[in-house]
């Protein structure tokens, strides 16, 4: 439960830290609505926690299954290298989450949440925060089973969360990169220029780039898409048929879309 937390504050931390690098490096002009986008998507974030972490905290879950004995990691092998179990967990981790996010997409009912987190008009760091409350069901459903089937170290589930966490935060970020630096390191990991494909609003550029940590699951399930020069400064993200106010205001964000999967 300590480790539980301190994702949380890290998380926090690596919120101010590149709200303020927004602040100083913005990589485009932010358009209007911060003064509607960020209290509901720090508050949605803030329910979210609530909803998912207090019930069932990943990191003691594991806990809990390394005591009993729960799963592959646990049954198989006791003189696994800490480091090797680490790495297992990160990797498994990162991949269901792909998985997940294919399927967010794919599947009509669960579109109809998941578009909540695409509505956002713009892109900052606070967007990393924005997920209606069902899906953050549905990722911390994942997230348990995959825990408890995988039998996942507690150290491997925490260095996870934290990397998901910050990168989910930094990928979303409005901030300049050195573009050597961003095209290099896209090559291993998700950057904010192939995360902001993502974000398009031209659906053929909105179901590429669907990974959180390693881009490598794009590349081997054929959604990688680069992004070209130029291309995130000039963004247009969000959803055409979500562009007004309203829809960033946080009732729609939490009552609007279960309505929506009722009535088509
Ligand atoms: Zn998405």
């Amino acid at each position: 439960m300590v480790l539980d937390g301190l994702v949380k504050f890290w998380l926090l931390g690596m919120l101010a830290t590149l709200g303020a690098w927004e602040f100083r490096a913005a990589r485009r002009t932010p358009t209007e609505g911060r003064g509607l986008r960020w209290p509901t998507n720090l508050t949605i974030w803030s329910l979210n926690a609530l909803l998912v972490t207090v019930p069932i905290a990943p990191v003691a879950l594991a806990v809990a299954g390394a005591g009993r004995g729960w799963g592959l990691l646990n049954q198989a092998d006791a003189s696994l290298p800490l480091a090797v179990a680490i790495a297992i967990a990160v990797v498994a981790l990162d991949g269901l989450g792909y998985l997940q996010h294919r399927v967010l997409h794919a599947s009509p009912i669960l579109w109809r949440v998941h578009r909540v987190h695409h509505a956002d008009v713009d892109l900052d760091a606070t967007t990393g925060l924005r997920f209606h409350p069902i899906e953050a069901l549905v990722s911390h459903a994942t997230l348990v089973v995959g825990i408890i089937i995988l039998g996942l170290p507690p150290l491997g589930v925490a260095v996870y969360l934290g990397l998901a966490a910050g990168n989910t935060i930094l990928t979303h970020a409005n901030i300049r990169f050195p573009s050597a630096i961003e095209s290099r390191a896209g090559w291993l990991v998700v950057t904010p220029a192939l995360h902001a494909v993502h974000h398009s609003a031209l659906p053929a550029e909105s179901e590429r780039n669907f990974a959180t940590i390693f881009s490598v699951w794009d590349r081997l399930g054929s959604t990688y898409g680069a992004q070209p020069t130029g291309r995130h400064e000039n963004l247009r993200a969000g959803l055409e048929e979500f562009r007004e106010p309203r829809y960033l205001t946080l009732p729609w964000t939490l009552a609007a879309a279960p309505p929506s999967v009722l009535t088509g």
